[in-house]
């Protein structure tokens, strides 16, 4: 799951995390008495969005009056914002925070993440922070220093001393930078945070550490146990299709080509994609209905992934071992009784009780619906379909 800035900066508020003072707004006509508020003689405007890559689009502003804060509130409000992040159409905004600008004098990032490798969280800290980080990475991936932690005994002091040293902070600063370190490492922990970054965080002219921007997400499956972060959870910023499928337990990614994908099991979805893109074909989505699917479940399947108007053919690959065939089968006939197929479904059903499966299928004798005989039948088939 993944917070906004603005509720990152509440949790790192509540460590003692130094960040600028701030207010959060819904509408336009709110930016005037925010900016008001912040009594400051600058501000910024930040469109709060869970896509990243918002100073490059233009939708974090430096303003130093109200009606730059009213002015720039209303076109972020306005126009959807696209980054490198969101793809095309962009994603809108329906949150903005005013946060008063600070001189910053230089840009550090410090992250966390599991290394899976090492099963550890490892913290990230690098002198060259800032907008430019992905291109750090790429470009030189030794700017970025690092420590691994065991996530029971934590950061420890040295550690984040070290890193602090490495990436040139001295005297009272690094001192304050450790602060934060731990204290961000405490927090990843504590909340089961899958990230908890921090970029950039910034050195002011009269020495000050501040965190200026964060991202942090959660492991949804220790949501259960913390229903403080459970709260933050925002259903407009997710794709609603994906929505509705996680309500039956299915899990749906929507992609951006025309082929509906109805499969069972992440490592069959992979492989139904890398077939339909070896015959020329685009995947529009791909939809995981999982190991027990019930027949309700495998027909709100179809109805979530016939109701993307992208989708100009259905492959439904299911390998039946825990799911079986049949039931399938049965929902096919469900979902072509209920919902409808208006467009070609070609179906490759394998393993338990197929047989029985396939009896049905040509019992039912549906329109648009195309049995395969094996795999790369069925993607030749789907894929001249579209
Ligand atoms: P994003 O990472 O989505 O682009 P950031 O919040 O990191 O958004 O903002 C991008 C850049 O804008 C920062 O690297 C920083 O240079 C500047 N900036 C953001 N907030 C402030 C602030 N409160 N005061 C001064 N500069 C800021
Ligand atoms: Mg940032």
């Amino acid at each position: 799951m993944k917070a906004h800035e603005y509720q990152a900066r509440q949790l790192m508020q509540a460590v003692g995390i130094p960040v600028p003072a701030s207010e959060v707004i819904s509408k336009p006509d709110e930016a005037k008495a925010a900016f008001e508020k912040l009594n400051a003689s600058k501000a910024v405007v930040k469109a709060q969005v869970h896509a990243g890559g918002r100073g490059k689009a233009g939708y974090v502003k430096l303003i130093d009056t109200a009606d730059e804060a009213a002015e720039h509130a209303a076109r972020m409000f306005g126009d959807p914002m696209v980054s490198k992040q969101t793809g095309p159409q962009g994603v809108r905004v329906r949150k903005i925070l005013l946060a008063n600008a600070v001189d910053i004098e230089k840009e550090y990032y410090l992250g966390i993440v599991v290394d899976r490798a090492k099963r550890c969280p490892v913290m990230m800290a690098s002198a060259e922070g800032g907008v430019e980080i992905e291109e750090v990475a790429r470009r030189n991936p030794d700017a970025i220093k690092k420590a691994w932690f065991h996530p029971h005994l934590g950061l420890q002091r040295f550690q984040a001393l070290a890193l602090a040293e490495m990436i040139g902070l001295v005297g009272e600063q690094a001192k304050a930078a450790v602060g934060i370190m731990l204290k961000l490492a405490r927090l990843f922990i504590d909340k089961d945070c899958s990230l908890a970054e921090i970029n950039p965080l910034v050195r002011t002219p009269e020495g000050q550490i501040l965190a200026i921007d964060a991202k942090f997400n959660f492991d949804d499956n220790a949501l259960f146990r913390h229903d403080d972060i459970a709260a933050l959870f925002d259903a407009a910023e997710e794709n609603p299709a994906e929505l509705k499928a996680k309500e039956y337990d299915l899990s749906y990614i929507a992609l951006d080509g025309n082929i509906g994908c109805l499969v069972n099991g992440a490592g069959l979805a992979m492989s139904t994609m890398d077939i339909i893109k070896l015959h020329g074909g685009e995947p529009a989505n791909f939809l995981d209905v999982g190991g027990s699917v019930s027949t309700e479940g495998a027909v709100e399947a179809f109805r979530i992934i016939l109701s993307d108007e992208k989708v100009k053919a259905v492959l439904v690959n299911i390998f039946g071992g825990i799911a079986r065939c049949d039931v399938i089968a049965e929902a096919l006939i469900a979902a072509a009784k209920e919902v409808g197929f208006h467009v070609p479904v070609v179906v490759r059903l394998e393993g338990t009780n197929v047989e029985i499966a396939r009896e049905m299928l040509e019992k039912a004798n549906i329109d648009q619906l195309h049995t395969a005989t094996d795999l790369t039948d069925a993607a030749k088939q789907v894929c001249a379909c579209v």
